[in-house]
Order: C-alpha cells, then structure tokens, then sequence
C-alpha cells in the first residue's frame, strides 16, 4: 500500500541526489529523497574531504562548457548557503610531452583559450621545489583550478533542499522500483511511495537499482591515502607551510596510472591526500562487498610511488581510507531518461572524475524531470550508447545532442 505520493523521488542523496533534490526543490516541485545512509557519509564515492577541480580537461574538450557553469554553480551555492566550497590553488598536469593528460589538457586549453603555461621539467621544478618529475616532463599549469570539499557540499545542498521544502529520508534503503502507467512506485525497507517521476542517483549502488538496464557498469575500489612529509633538517624543510603546493596530477612514464594529489589543506597534522587513478593497484569490486580495510602492502606501495614525484613524502601514512569509483567503458557519464520509462532520470558511471560537475548536472536532472529536456550539453552522457541492443527506443530521446 502506498503510504506518501510525492512530485519527484530521487533516489540516493549523495554527490548528486543532493545537488538534485535542492534544484527540483528550488523550482517549486514535491520532492521526496531517500538515502540508505546519513547526511554526507562516508559509505559511498563523496567523502574524503577534497576532490580537485579542473577546466584544461584532458578527458575532453567538451566537458569545459559544462565545467564553466559548474564553477558558477559552485559560487552560487556557496553565496546561497555561506559555506566556503571551492578553493583556487593552482593545478599542474604532467607527463611526456606526447602524453594523453599533456597533449589533452593543452588541446581543451587552446580550444576554449583558457588561461594556462606550459612548463619543461625545470619549470615545474623552479615552481614547485618539492616535486621532482622525470627529466622528459611537461606540464600544464592551470590557475584556475582547485580543489572542493566533498561533505561540505553535500551538506549545504541537503540543507537547501531542507529549507525549500524538500522531504529527504535517511536511514531508508530502497529495496526497489518499478514503472506504472502514471507514474512510479519506489519500495522501501519501511514504506512505499508513488510519484509522477524518479531520478535515480545511486553512485555505486547504480548496477543494482538499474539491474535490468545491463549497463556495463563497473565499481572500482579506491584508497585515498594521507601521508606524511617529513620536516627534518636532512628534508630541508621546516614545516609545512615550506610545502607550497597546487592540485597536481601525473601520468606515469607507462601511461597504465596517474598519481594525483592535493596542498596540505588541513594543517600540519593533516597529511597530504594522495591517490592513484587506474593502474594494477586498483582492484573490482560491488558496492555491498567492498574491503574497507587497507593493508599495509597498499600503502607501501603507494608511498613509494609517491616518493617518486614528492621525494620528501615520509614512509608513515597519516590514515587511508576507501572509496568507490563507478567506470563505464568509455569513461563518460551516464545521464538522461531511462531508455525503458520515460518518467525516470537515471545519472551514474561518474568514472572518477564527476564531482566538479554536481551544481551542473543538478540543474540537468532537474531539467529533465520538468522539461524532458536541457539546454546544457549532456549528449555524450545518453544512456543508450551503452546499451548492445540495437532495437532500443531511441525516438523522443529530450537531450539536445552537442
Ligand atoms: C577516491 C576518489 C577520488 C575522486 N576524486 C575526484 C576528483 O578529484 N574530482 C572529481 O571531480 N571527482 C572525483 N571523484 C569522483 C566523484 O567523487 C564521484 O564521481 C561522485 O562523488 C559520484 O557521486 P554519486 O552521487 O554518483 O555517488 P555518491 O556520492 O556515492 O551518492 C550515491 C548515494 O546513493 C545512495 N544510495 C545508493 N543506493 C541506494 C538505495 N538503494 N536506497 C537509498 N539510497 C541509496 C548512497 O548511499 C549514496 O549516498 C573521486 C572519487 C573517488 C572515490
């Protein structure tokens, strides 16, 4: 029996459900959210305390429209609510000089003539005298970029769609959904809820709640690591306020990983926050059966990596902690209506690199579920280019394609 009808449900409040709910909340609609979890936990793909924000998109030139309205998103949210979200430090992008991230991020800069440098090995060097790249390295140097704080942002867009009036349910795990003539029905482990529409914006837990879609989803167990820096005389650093530094990524010399890494945000105890994108390090998994624990053979293999690029990085890790990524194969996002029920809006497979996007992506669910539409261009995002079925219903798809 049905026990609330409401407007809109969206399903997951993390990274993007909250982003979600606050826009549809904004606009006017009855909306409903439901998260298996508390606010901002750390269970999913949004905690860790930082994610770094880019425009020179190696992944794509395409991506940088998005990424300008994503930057005043983010400015926006932090003049509505007062939270401070977004910090500008700086951003470099290594590697050879035929490199995907080097050649990538000086195409997308060239395309949108973004303001950036190009640096040699002794450039990066004569900047920053803790990194100590190969001899061959290049790198793009970004001003524009920085870094966000995760649960601070979920925090302020679960508290604005709290105070527009959105109804948002913790601790309440969706057990299942399903299409109905006129709407929806969402099943819970406590009650059920009928809507005109659903957005379904499970992260990691997308491969179960679209099971029967098939995407070719696959959920990837991430550590971030903390480490320290040592601060010895034999170091030649005094403390870390010598430890000037930006957002930075490199890619290996075999181009099979990068290793990224954040300034000493959280002060001297804080560690510098450390991870490696792809590579054999990283291991599968499903979002119910992920290992939490970090062995200590991951974090000697990191460090060691790491002392590679920052030679003055200690062999004591402050703390690790583990994460999720949700890949699709080709790294994309999955955004749009469902291929098979036009009343839900599905938004997954972010691949690692989704967070700066939320305030953007937000206004693009919201889009679809008022307009069937956006203006935004999400068209590489269409759900359907994963599917193998060819007899898909792709007449009516709503996104204008780039
Ligand atoms: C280690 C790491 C580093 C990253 N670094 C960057 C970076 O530097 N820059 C960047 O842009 N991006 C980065 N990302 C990617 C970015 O964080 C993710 O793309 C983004 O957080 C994914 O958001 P999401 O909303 O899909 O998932 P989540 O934020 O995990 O939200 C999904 C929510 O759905 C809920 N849920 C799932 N199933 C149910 C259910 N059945 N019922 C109710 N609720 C449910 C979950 O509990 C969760 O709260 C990184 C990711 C990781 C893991």
């Amino acid at each position: 029996m049905v026990s609330r009808s409401a407007g809109v449900i969206v399903i997951g409040l993390g990274s993007f459900g909250s982003a979600t709910a606050a826009e549809l909340a904004g606009r006017g609609l009855d909306v409903v959210g439901l998260e298996t979890f508390g606010p901002a936990h750390d269970q999913g793909s949004g905690h860790g305390g930082s994610r770094i924000i880019r425009q020179s998109y190696f992944e794509g030139a395409d991506y940088v429209p998005l990424l300008r309205s994503a930057y005043a998103g983010w400015r926006r949210l932090e003049e509505r609510t007062g939270a401070q979200l977004l910090t500008l430090c700086g951003g470099l992008y290594i590697g050879s000089e035929t490199s995907p991230i080097f050649a990538g991020a000086c195409a997308a800069a060239q395309r949108w003539e973004l303001p950036h440098e190009v640096l040699d090995a002794d450039g990066i060097r004569a900047r920053f005298p803790v990194l100590a790249p190969a001899d061959d390295a290049m790198a793009v140097w970004e001003e524009n970029a920085g870094y966000l704080r995760p649960e601070a942002a979920i925090r302020a867009h679960l508290d604005l769609a709290t105070e527009r009036g959105a109804e948002l349910h913790f601790g309440e795990r969706v057990m299942d959904w399903r299409a109905t003539h006129d709407g929806v029905e969402v099943i819970t482990e406590q009650q059920n809820y009928a809507a005109d529409r659903l957005v379904i914006t499970a992260g990691a837990w997308a491969p179960v709640l679209l099971r029967d879609l098939g995407l070719p989803l696959i959920v990837q167990r991430q550590v971030m690591y903390w480490l320290q820096p040592e601060f010895t005389a034999a170091s030649g650093y005094r403390d870390y306020t010598d430890w000037r530094l930006p957002v930075y990524i490199e890619e290996s010399a075999s181009r099979d990983h990068q290793i990224y890494g954040f300034p000493m945000i959280d002060g001297p105890d804080g560690g510098l926050k450390i991870g490696i994108h792809h590579g054999s390090i990283i291991r599968e998994s499903t979002a119910d059966d992920l290992d939490r624990t970090v062995s200590d053979a991951e974090i000697a293999a990191v460090t060691e990596r790491a002392q590679q690029l920052l030679p003055a990085i200690g062999a004591r890790p402050v703390r690790a902690k583990v994460c999720m990524y949700t890949m699709t194969p080709d790294e994309d996002f999955v955004v749009g209506r469902h291929p098979d029920h036009d009343r839900v809006i599905i938004a997954c497979g972010f691949s690692g690199h989704g967070f700066k996007f939320v305030p953007v992506i937000g206004e693009v669910l919201a889009d679809l579920v008022q307009h069937g539409a956006t203006g935004h261009p999400v068209g590489m995002f269409d759900p359907c280019r994963m599917l193998s079925s060819s007899d898909r219903d792709r007449t009516g798809w709503p996104l204008q394609s780039r």
